[in-house]
């Protein structure tokens, strides 16, 4: 097998090992390990595979190299075969459905003997998997559906671009940059498209190139080692794809064209045709402006710098117009703690002082430890004395750190919309973040109603992940949104902008209704690692794109203000609290 091959298996793998959830670092080290492949070049790896100094590439051990030089070798891996026989023959293609997890996968192959999207679409139609253990009419519309959506998708000789998330594509995107800025001649490179305006998702990385010979430097990146082939050309454009499986534009441009270029490849569509009568009306013409900076350009249509998280063609060319377009959007630095963060106490990775120090590093003034509540057995809720023992240890660790920790819950909001824990410990905490983390199928009326309820309760509280969406994988909830934004603008309320990048949520669009009713928001990293920590950067980047301004997001007041802000029992209890558990000298 060569190189390449070897990178698709090994991603392969890790797909499949990501699917039992089971070996979570594993399938994130052949994913790493597929990456690393691809960037190498065929001559370096032939000489490592040869010389048996593949564990001298960062990312790369002892039990993946010995993968690798199989299948370099022999061309197959006991090692991958065992992973792909421990699985049903198709999980992966099956896992394609939305829905449809590894024990639903197994239990179809059992009684069916299902191994492929067909076969189950034939089962379906069928009436046979409503008859399965486990599964009901219900469940067997909802896989059909799912297999017609999949249908829909583009697909046959140029099958639809792969999306990925946005932590996956800034990683690519540095490496393409990186590469690219090498190049003789080349004075810039930057990310446009989607990906610079932050959607939740992309299907492809669009680079911008300034050079003084676009041409040669149009060739000299197409025989980049980062591209899987040549690439298409057109002009000064070319799309080809990366070695990691993205779709790949690039548009190169000469140093004085520098911002028509960077705007018009950044997009929206809907953006750019909300400037095309501005730029009419005055003489402009896009596409080919002379200039190297983009807030020139803008002004020059009569109009302030809009960044480029509004630019969705949403009203921000009118509002920019009329001078109400937000000139203070909230930023990464504007952030002062992090919110909604869990522990080892349930189902976080690292211990408090682990996580305290993480934040410290940061630069962040406070954390608040929102471990689960006992009714989400599942993720290690934290029953009653173990959240004791946890404000003990963060008395302990606080004399240590001085980042200020404040005591919180993830509370669960349960089926009738009551909070776990009773009223009474609810009150000894500092922050409450309530989600949902069960029963998300509840028919709408039911579902608003538990939330309408969960939302009134008299101790303040945070909606964390509001519409509990897995993007990729989970659609949002189904409920009466505008009934219940209407309740918490009335109550004693936020609501959370999560930055963990598979669930940013609230999303932007409803973010802005939101916004509308004067609702404040929370920007959290909901990190169950101290490397989630960084979690906060999407979460900023969501808020954003909501138009949220610095002063509608609570964490970015200091300890105190924010204490105020969100104390479950009101506002003169948390000045009390504050200043006796606050420690002499701070
Ligand atoms: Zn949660
Ligand atoms: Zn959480």
């Amino acid at each position: 097998m060569n190189r390449l091959a070897i990178a698709r298996a090994l991603s392969e793998t890790a797909d499949l090992l990501a699917l039992t959830g089971r070996e979570p670092f594993r399938a994130r080290a052949y994913e790493r390990g597929a990456r690393v492949l691809g960037q190498l070049g065929d001559a370096d790896f032939a000489r490592l595979v040869a010389e048996r100094r593949l564990t001298t590439l960062a990312g790369i051990g002892q039990g993946l190299a010995a993968v690798i030089v199989d299948l370099a070798g022999a061309g197959r891996s006991e090692t991958l075969e065992k992973v792909r026989h421990a699985l049903p023959a198709g999980a992966g293609d099956l896992a394609r459905i939305p829905g449809l997890g590894l024990r639903k996968i197994q239990a179809l192959h059992d009684a069916l003997g299902v191994e492929t999207v067909e076969a189950l679409r034939a089962a379906c139609e069928a009436g046979r998997v409503r008859k399965v253990r486990g599964f009901g009419a219900k469940t067997e519309r909802r896989i059909l559906e799912a297999i017609r959506t999949l249908d829909a998708a583009p697909s046959g000789d140029a099958p639809a671009p792969r999306r990925v998330l946005v932590p996956h594509a800034l990683d690519v995107a540095g490496r393409v940059l990186a590469h690219l800025r090498t190049l003789p001649g080349v004075t810039a490179a930057e990310v446009a498209g989607d990906l610079r305006r932050f959607t939740e998702t992309v299907d492809r990385l669009v680079v911008v190139l300034a050079a003084g010979r676009p041409e040669a430097a149009l060739e000299a990146a197409l025989a980049s080692p980062l591209l899987v082939s040549g690439g298409v050309r057109d002009g000064l454009t070319a799309r080809a794809t990366l070695v990691t499986g993205l779709a790949f534009d690039l548009r190169v441009t000469t140093p004085d064209h520098w911002a028509a270029a960077l705007l018009a490849a950044t997009g929206s569509e809907a953006h750019l045709a909300a400037l095309v009568p501005l730029a009419r009306a005055r003489g402009v013409d896009l596409a080919r402006a002379p200039g190297g900076d983009e807030a020139q350009l803008y002004r020059r249509l009569g109009l302030p710098y809009i960044p480029p998280e509004l630019r969705e063609g949403e009203g921000e060319v009118e509002a920019a117009r009329a001078g109400t377009l937000p000139d203070d959007l909230v930023t990464l630095e504007d952030v002062r703690g992090l919110v909604h963060c869990h522990t080892v106490y349930s189902d976080g990775r690292h211990t408090i002082e682990q996580m305290a120090r993480a934040a410290e590093r940061l630069g962040m003034r406070y954390l608040t430890i929102t471990d689960h509540s006992p009714t989400a057995s599942y993720a290690h809720g934290v029953p009653m004395d173990r959240l004791r023992a946890q404000w003990d240890e963060l008395a302990r660790v606080q004399e240590t750190v001085s980042v200020r920790l404040l005591r919180g819950t993830e509370s669960d909001i349960l089926a009738d919309g009551a909070l776990d824990y009773p009223d009474a410990i609810l009150e000894q905490l500092d922050v409450i973040i309530a989600s949902i983390h069960a029963r998300h199928r509840m028919d709408a009326a039911r579902m608003t109603e538990r939330i309408v309820r969960a939302m009134r309760h008299p101790c303040f509280k945070i909606w964390g992940h509001a519409l509990g969406r897995l993007i990729l994988s989970r659609p949002p909830i189904a409920v009466d949104l505008e009934r219940i934004l209407d309740v918490i603008a009335e109550s004693r309320a936020a609501i959370e902008i999560n930055g963990d990048p598979h669930r940013l949520d609230l999303e932007p669009r409803l973010v802005r209704r939101a916004r509308d009713r004067g609702i404040r928001f929370v920007i959290s990293t909901d990190a169950h690692a101290t490397g989630e920590l960084g979690n906060l950067r999407y979460g900023v980047a969501m808020a954003r794109r909501g138009w949220v301004r610095r002063g509608e997001v609570l964490n970015t007041l200091d300890v105190d203000g924010f204490l105020r802000a969100v104390s479950p029992r009101g506002r003169r209890a948390a000045r009390r609290a504050g200043r006796s558990r606050q420690p002499a000298g701070r």
